[in-house]
């Protein structure tokens, strides 16, 4: 099963499989996973980078995907190419020699998704490629709501909501006032609940516990009263939540992850 997800920013992993550079390592960001494989393995003429330039065949086997825009995916591209040079992973050990080039990469990343700025985002971590699967080492698990899954994603266009199409006007259950940017909507995704709420708005709710934060993580629907995991909203918007069992989107999410402290 292919998953279609819309605002697509990610970042991941390719392995090399070409017997001379084998088990070799690369890193990259795409707004188009499907199109960027292409590109790599057809070499720098076609828009693959140098670096995997007449290496490949390379494979895309793990991403993560769900950042709120494409600078924090770059960020974290950024980070996870150089671990040694961010402060946010100045406890993250060099590679070992036993360890393999893959075995390394997945320790670093495992680390990063357990601090801030990127703890608290509504992230996936999907393994392309099942056969190449590692796990999390105890103490190093991903916080509850970034969900560990499996399968391909493809990035999908957005609809034009506006364009001709008369939209039933919808009140925002927490403000009342009209929820008029298909962005800035959210809905529950728990059957037959009725919420639609201003994203910032329930936003607002979900931090009235934790108001240090910037970006929610849990809270009680308004409506159905389940409590709900702010990445699942994200992710139910976005077109991935029936693939993970829970999930929704947020154009202006953008700026509430980026006015994290990254
Ligand atoms: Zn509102
Ligand atoms: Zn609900």
């Amino acid at each position: 099963m292919v998953v279609e997800v819309e605002n697509f920013f990610g970042v991941y992993m390719l392995y090399c499989t070409n017997p001379k550079f084998k088990g070799r390592i690369y890193i990259g960001f795409t707004v188009n996973p499907e199109r960027r494989i292409g590109q790599h393995n057809a070499g720098r003429h076609r828009g693959g980078a140098k670096r995997t330039s007449g290496r490949g065949p390379w494979e895309m086997i793990f991403i993560v995907h769900g950042f709120p825009s494409d600078i924090a995916a770059l960020r974290f591209e950024w980070a996870w190419q150089h671990p040694h040079s961010s402060r946010r992973l100045s406890h993250v050990a060099r590679k070992t020699r036993r360890e393999s080039s893959l075995q390394f990469h997945w320790r670093v990343v495992s680390y990063m998704l357990q601090v801030a700025p990127w703890n608290r985002m509504p992230l996936v971590a999907r393994w392309l490629r099942q056969e190449y699967r590692l796990d999390f080492e105890p103490g190093l698990q991903p916080p509850l709501h970034i969900p560990v899954t499996f399968g391909s994603v493809r990035a999908r266009k957005q609809k034009d909501q506006d364009e001709g199409v008369e939209r039933p006007l919808e009140k925002c259950l927490l403000c009342q006032a009209e929820v008029q940017q298909p962005a800035d909507r959210l809905s529950c995704f728990h059957p037959s609940c009725p919420m639609i709420a201003h994203l910032t708005c329930l936003a607002k709710q979900f931090l009235k516990s934790e108001p240090d934060q910037l970006l929610p993580v849990e809270g009680e629907c308004p409506a159905c009263h389940h409590s709900v995991l702010w990445g699942n909203l994200i992710r139910h918007k976005k077109g991935c939540y029936g693939d993970l069992e829970e999930v929704t989107s947020a154009l202006s999410q953008e700026h509430w992850a980026d006015e994290l402290q990254m």
